[in-house]
């Protein structure tokens, strides 16, 4: 296990998309554990195999104390809108409000290749949903209309209006 640097914008390999990963041996197995440190590390909710420059269809998320492994997830229902401030390992220092599906359920393989269901609502939902955009090399920051006024640097949070328990979940980013 090691902890590897996380890519930021402007590096053109978080645009690849993942690919579908068809091997569940030792490989997978390293990649999945490299991700959970190097998440665990930042502090963050989530990271995608991208942000390490690996464009394959693996993410890790973990919230609330729980660790999901994700190998080829796909988001089978979604309902409702939350919108919250939400932040990314690969944007560091700059968080925006972004409008999401509130609950989802998504399917995904485990490191083993089985198949798994999943259901999250809340900041759970959103970690699964960031971390699936990933996959499909797509930023937080693609939702927003206008970057000057929308993206909020973490030292003006205060001023923004985000109240302290939320300025206070910077791990909220993935
Ligand atoms: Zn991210």
């Amino acid at each position: 296990m090691s902890v590897l640097p996380i890519l930021t914008l402007g590096d053109p390999r978080l645009r690849m998309r993942g690919q579908p990963v068809d091997s569940f041996g030792k490989y997978l197995h390293g990649l999945i554990d490299d991700l959970t440190q190097t998440m665990r590390d930042a502090p963050g909710v989530g990271l995608a195999a991208p942000q390490l420059g690996v464009a394959l269809d693996v993410a890790v998320v973990e919230v609330s104390g729980r660790l999901f492994e994700l190998v080829n997830p796909r988001i089978v229902r979604a309902s409702g809108d939350d919108r919250d401030l939400e932040g990314c390992l690969s944007v560091p220092g700059f968080f925006a409000y972004v409008t999401r599906n509130e609950k989802v359920r998504l399917v995904a393989q485990d490191r083993h290749g089985k198949k798994q269901t999943y259901a999250g609502s809340g900041l759970l939902a959103r970690a699964f949903q960031h971390e699936l955009d990933h996959l499909d090399g797509k930023l937080f920051i693609d939702y927003l209309t206008d970057l000057e006024t929308e993206l909020i640097p973490l030292g003006a949070l205060e001023e923004a209006g985000v109240d302290a328990e939320t300025r206070e979940a910077v791990g909220r980013r993935g």
